[in-house]
């Protein structure tokens, strides 16, 4: 090859890692400025990369993942994902922490894809709501049967056609979903764990039970609604989903409450991943728990 031709592909190599950065660096700018307990240098510190998804209006979904250990197969995949809905700002928040919480003690006993904010645009708009830039709940927006027929009549009967639940005019016709979907297929996650607020439960979805507490949090089951990603992924695919529901979308946990939920949520997942072989239901709610040697 001759000498300029590599110069030229070296330094568009180069160009294309300053423009990541660059993204990276302008959408934690604009978390930092959104979210009262996110700092720039807090967003930057983990690391985010770009992915090749994007909102509607063009922002970067960022992700981090945290690798399995070397030659070992992992306990199990998790994806995390937080700020599906845009106005529950400590759903992103705390997703930060935990992500804080695993780069100090991440040791590869589970693979990990983490999305700290699904829905960029309904954050990070001046006034944050909870669809997206064309106005989509996004937890609506999954595919399930009968999904063209369903999705619309719960929005009408249940909601009376709140702006706020707008399942949207197809399954999977924004870019936001369509990302996460297509996250699901090639990650194919053991477990989906999905942040909102405020409703103060942990719901779940899919096979085998739910984890009983997180934090003071308890399993409440809070049903599912058609196009949601509880459906989608645990009663569809039967991937099961843990959602996390905080009690204020403004208000964050105590730290110490945040440290707890991660521990409940990594001794759960230690427990009933598929490669531990239990695929049974939980029995051990009413044992004492296990010592956590390793919180990841
Ligand atoms: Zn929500």
């Amino acid at each position: 090859m001759k000498r300029e031709a590599l110069a030229v592909i070296l330094l568009s190599a180069a160009v294309g890692v300053a423009g990541a950065d660059t993204k990276v660096t302008g959408e934690c700018d604009r978390i930092a400025q959104k979210l009262a307990s996110i700092d720039q240098s807090e967003c930057l510190n983990r690391a985010l990369a770009i992915t090749r998804g994007e909102s509607v209006q063009g922002a970067p979904i960022l992700l981090k993942e945290y690798l399995p250990m070397e030659n070992r197969q992992p306990r199990g995949r998790v994806l995390l994902v937080g700020g599906i809905h845009g106005d529950e700002y400590s759903s992103v928040s705390i997703v930060f922490k935990w992500m804080s919480i695993l780069d100090e003690h991440h040791t590869g006993l589970f693979h990990w894809r983490i999305v700290p904010l699904l829905n960029p645009d309904g954050l990070l708009r001046q006034e944050a709501r909870r669809m997206n830039a064309h106005g989509v709940d996004l937890n609506r927006n999954f595919p399930m049967p009968g999904w063209e027929d369903l999705a619309p009549r719960y929005w009408v009967e249940q909601t009376n056609s709140s702006p706020r639940y707008f399942p949207g005019e197809k399954p999977l016709s924004e870019p936001e979903s369509r990302w996460l979907v297509d996250e699901i297929n090639g990650f194919s996650p053991d477990v989906i764990v999905a942040v909102h607020a405020p409703h103060g439960v942990v719901d779940y979805d899919g096979p085998r039970s739910g984890p009983r507490k997180l934090g003071r949090l308890y399993l409440n089951l809070l049903g599912t609604f058609p196009g949601s990603l509880g459906n989608y992924a645990g009663v569809q695919r039967r991937i099961p989903v843990v959602t996390v529901e905080l009690p204020y979308a403004g208000t964050m946990p105590r730290p110490a409450e945040v440290a707890e939920m991660w521990r409940d949520l990594v001794r759960w997942l230690s427990k009933n991943t598929p490669a531990q072989g239990r695929l049974v239901d939980e029995p051990g709610f009413g044992e004492k728990p296990d010592q956590v040697t390793d919180p990841s």
